[in-house]
């Protein structure tokens, strides 16, 4: 099943060949929404970190408009004295960071451009390994932003190009622009957990055509797959389910009695494989060909520790089928 993707074996994590491209990522990559500059301060951003490196982690990934900048400020800051070539930094452009003027937003050159820097200083780097648009615009000619960003790969300031969320038709639109203009697009991020599988119904299939890998995003479904928020019972402390900051609004479409109750019955599939129900939904996105890496996020440093370790994870195909039987339209 892992046909199309390129890995190689390192002593902790997998890394992985992103599209077609010779750039390679941890296949389990640290994501710093709603925790950094929110949910949680520096220190425990900067032990997350260190957890994530310690573990074998050298892919990070971030965005602009997290936090208003603060997310990308807090992860430059934990990753300082780090050696750069070791790392590979994800960022993102699209939304309005802090203030929303009239060319605040979207993917015109104007705002790429502007954007590159402004992440780059908070970063504190002079380049980040994939620059992804987070979303597309539907205003900007495809044109416009695939030459920005192709002067933004001849600037330096960014190696590589991906994009999060685009539609199977948007990636075959980005893929033939990119070529035309001398790069590729190598990656998209889109949503991907066993409680919401869109992308493989036509994402997945054109992106393995094009040689555009996935990144996918809340492989725990933001923690309702961890199996830690039980139906009819309050939330546990410090929990996103209880972070007023954000992270609740945020993972209220997966707090239904119902998608709780079924998720519990992932328990003895997860024991028989000696696994945590955490280190079974990470492992089972990487369970697909196209999947090149889970972006997990984490509140403290002992949840980076234990998803970590769902690196490089085969999941038999018995355990897969009884996984679709539970959740099914969950
Ligand atoms: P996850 O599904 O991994 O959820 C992470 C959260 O679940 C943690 O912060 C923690 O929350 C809880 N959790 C994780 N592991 C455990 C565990 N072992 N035990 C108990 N609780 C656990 O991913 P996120 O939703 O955080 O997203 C990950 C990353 O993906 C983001 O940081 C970002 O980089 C990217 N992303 C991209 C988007 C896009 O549009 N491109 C959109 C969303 C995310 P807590 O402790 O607070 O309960």
């Amino acid at each position: 099943a892992l046909s199309d993707l390129r890995r190689t074996i390192d002593a902790m994590v997998n890394h992985v060949y992103l599209g077609r491209s010779g750039l390679k990522i941890s296949d389990i990559v640290y994501g710093n929404w709603l925790t950094h500059g929110s949910q949680v301060d520096q220190d425990t951003a900067s032990a997350c970190v260190r957890a994530a490196l310690d573990a074998g982690i050298t892919t990070f990934d971030t965005a602009d408009v997290y936090a208003n900048g603060k997310a990308e400020k807090v992860l430059g800051k934990a990753l300082r004295g780090e050696r750069r070539e070791s790392l590979e930094i994800l960022t993102k452009v699209y939304f309005p960071t802090g203030r929303a003027g009239h060319n605040d937003s979207g993917l015109s050159r104007k705002h790429i451009m502007e954007s590159i820097d402004a992440s780059l200083k908070r970063l504190r780097t002079d380049y980040v390994d994939v620059y992804q648009a987070h979303r597309f615009d539907v205003e900007t000619p495809i044109e416009e932003t695939m030459q920005a960003f192709a002067d933004v790969v001849r600037q330096g300031k960014a190696l590589y190009i991906g994009v999060s969320e685009w539609t199977a038709e948007q990636l075959r639109f980005a893929h033939d622009h990119a070529k035309e203009l001398g790069f590729q697009v190598i990656s998209n991020q889109p949503q991907y957990s066993m409680l919401y599988r869109v992308i493989e119904g036509e994402v997945v299939p054109t992106s393995s055509e094009l040689g555009i890998s996935q990144i996918v995003f809340s492989p725990v479904a933001q923690g309702a797959l961890t199996g830690k928020y039980l139906p009819g019972q309050q939330p546990p402390e410090g929990s996103r389910a209880t972070d007023a900051k954000g992270g609740a609004n945020m993972i209220k479409r997966w707090m239904d009695d119902d998608v709780l109750a079924r998720v519990q019955e992932l328990r003895p599939v997860a024991r028989e494989l000696d696994l945590t129900m955490a280190q079974l939904a990470v492992g089972w996105v990487l369970q697909n060909a196209n999947v090149a890496a889970a972006i997990i996020g984490a509140s403290r440093p002992e949840q980076v520790a234990e998803n970590v370790k769902a690196s490089g994870l085969t999941i038999p195909e018995d355990a897969m089928a009884r996984i679709d039987e539970a959740l099914g339209d969950a």
